[in-house]
């Protein structure tokens, strides 16, 4: 490199790469330094040219994964901001804002205040007019006026402590067939009913939103939760779940009992094609059958005539299990922080590696076929309403588009490692702590910059090379381009990222220990976090 660019980037996200590694230091070697030191061990390069002296510089990025299979040091920093989201929300007591831009993926469904949202509907867009009548077989649920409140009541002792009780929840699903305790496998797997598990897999996280709906209704005011779908040993998913609030036990208990979910989709338990599939019309835009070039019933047709059919039924009911725990927890006490990491410890790992023996040492091979039974089962089941796999039940999925094969839809739900669990790993409420992941990373910054300004230390200035700052021309100064990792040497990334991060630590330990000694406690006390957790490039 030739002489330094001005634009000396002190940027905590970002490391410039320009080390040499000793020949005798191996890959393998520098992965572990870096996973020690939190460091992204599959950083993302890109290159940024500044537009004012023409000089180049490699930036890594870290990916950001949320698997610690694939990056334990991203996976671990994305963890320990589900901590602090759930933590944060708990045990308020004062109301929080809805945030302005709700994380997509992990919100839960909005309020259906209507006096049938308790009923059948799985396809909010095309919401028809099906029988409002609860189900015969399943128990009334409680009731009672629910007040416009999301917190719970706080009690203050005459001691003048304050206690904010609120409540950790675990629901389970029902029973397939026996397993054999501690390992998970089904006593006899030909009795297990891997379709039923297959499919109340797949809908899971909504039997969850209707929970919460029930829940709020029987225990009176806006019920909060945070709640993470994890698998059980036999792999069906179950809840945990933080609410806000104390609410009773009967009522807790009266409404997992009788809330249920029923799946108003077309038929699929007849395979329609299985050899030769429905082929795209790029015309006529839809699928045709392959020997009559019949177009298949769209989406909405299919849904028509089932709203025709008087005889109609769903074509999946499920409900919770009969196994229900309730713990009451206050606000601050060790049982709370120990919930929150029960609540998120197996986050960053997919459905079935959760049980694995890392290693691979001792795989059970009956767990193996297990796993494949319900993979198989999986595979060909609809995810949604736009899911490839309806063209083999004789259905054109909603929004059609060519290319579509049964057996390979691409949501992850489908796939061996995740049996079903595909997204919708966090369920939020809107008003749980009233700010998104993102809004929770940048609080992290914040605290960061602030003890760096508050000792006198130059704060990370956010953006020295962002876009957003201009040339003399009006128009950005650097400008990022794709860099193939392959163009870079692996173990030299790493180093300097390890350095950088190395650099950056020492400089927010000591402006904590000049903060320290000027003012008392430290300023970051708040966060559910060790100091090992403190990234100052939690981004
Ligand atoms: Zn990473
Ligand atoms: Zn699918």
């Amino acid at each position: 490199m030739g002489h330094r660019t001005p634009a000396q980037p002190r940027r905590p996200r970002w490391c410039r790469v320009n080390v040499r590694v000793p020949p005798n230091i191996t890959t393998e070697m520098v992965r572990t330094l870096a996973i020690n030191e939190s460091v992204c061990v599959r950083p993302i390069l890109r290159r940024v040219t500044d537009r004012a002296t023409g000089a180049t510089t490699t930036v890594a990025i870290p990916c950001g994964c949320t698997r610690e299979s694939r990056c334990p040091s991203c996976a671990k920093k994305a963890r320990w901001l589900r901590m602090t989201q759930c933590a944060e929300g708990w045990h308020r007591d004062d109301e929080p804002e809805e945030p302005e831009e709700p994380d997509a993926l992990d919100l839960e469904e909005p309020d259906q205040d209507d006096e049938d949202a308790d009923e059948d509907d799985a396809d909010e867009e095309q919401r028809r007019v099906r029988s409002t009548r609860r189900r015969q077989d399943v128990s009334n649920l409680p009731r009672v006026p629910v007040e416009n409140r999301t917190v719970g009541r706080t009690f203050t002792a005459p001691s003048g402590v304050r206690y904010r009780p609120s409540m950790f929840v675990t629901l389970t699903l029902p029973s397939y067939g026996k397993v054999i305790p501690g390992r998970g496998v089904p006593v006899h797997p030909g009795r297990y009913d891997y379709r039923r598990a297959a499919l109340d897999a797949l809908h899971f996280p909504k039997l969850v939103d209707r929970w919460v709906q029930n829940l709020r209704r029987g225990a009176g005011y806006k019920v909060q939760h945070f709640s993470a779908v994890e698998p059980q040993r036999r792999l069906a998913p179950h809840l945990h779940t933080a609410l806000r609030g104390a609410i009773p036990r009967q009522v807790v208990k009266a409404v997992t009992k009788g809330t249920y979910l029923q799946i108003w989709w077309p038929a699929i338990d007849k395979d329609v094609y299985f050899d030769r599939f429905p082929l795209w019309d790029r015309e006529g835009q839809c699928y045709r059958d392959p020997d009559t070039g019949l177009p298949l019933p769209t989406w909405r047709q299919a849904l028509d005539a089932l709203d025709a059919d008087q005889g109609a039924r769903p074509v999946h009911v499920m409900r919770f299990g009969s196994q229900v725990d309730i713990k009451g927890i206050d606000g601050g006490s060790p049982d709370a922080d120990r919930a929150v990491r029960y609540l998120t410890k197996y986050l960053t790992k997919a459905v079935t590696e959760t049980y694995a023996d890392p290693d691979g040492e001792h795989i059970d091979p009956a767990y193996e076929a297990h796993i494949d039974r319900l993979h198989a089962e999986l595979r060909y089941l609809p995810c949604s309403p736009e899911c490839a796999n309806w063209l083999r039940y004789g259905v054109e999925p909603k929004n059609p588009g060519p290319g579509l094969i049964p057996g390979y839809c691409a949501s992850k739900a489908h796939d061996r490692e995740h049996l079903g669990l595909g997204g919708r790993r966090v369920l939020v409420s809107r008003k749980w702590s009233g700010k998104t992941l993102t809004e929770h990373r940048a609080d992290r910054a914040a605290v960061v910059r602030q003890v760096l300004q508050a000792a006198g230390v130059d704060a990370p200035e956010a953006d020295r090379l962002s876009v957003d700052v201009l040339h003399e021309d009006g128009q950005p100064r650097f400008v990022w381009d794709d860099l193939p990792v392959t163009g870079a040497d692996y173990t030299e990334v790493l180093v300097a990222s390890v350095m950088e991060r190395r650099r950056w630590r020492a400089q927010y330990e000591t402006a904590k220990q000049v903060a320290l000694e000027r003012d008392g406690p430290p300023v970051d006390n708040r966060s559910a976090t060790s100091n090992d957790d403190i990234a100052p490039d939690a981004a």
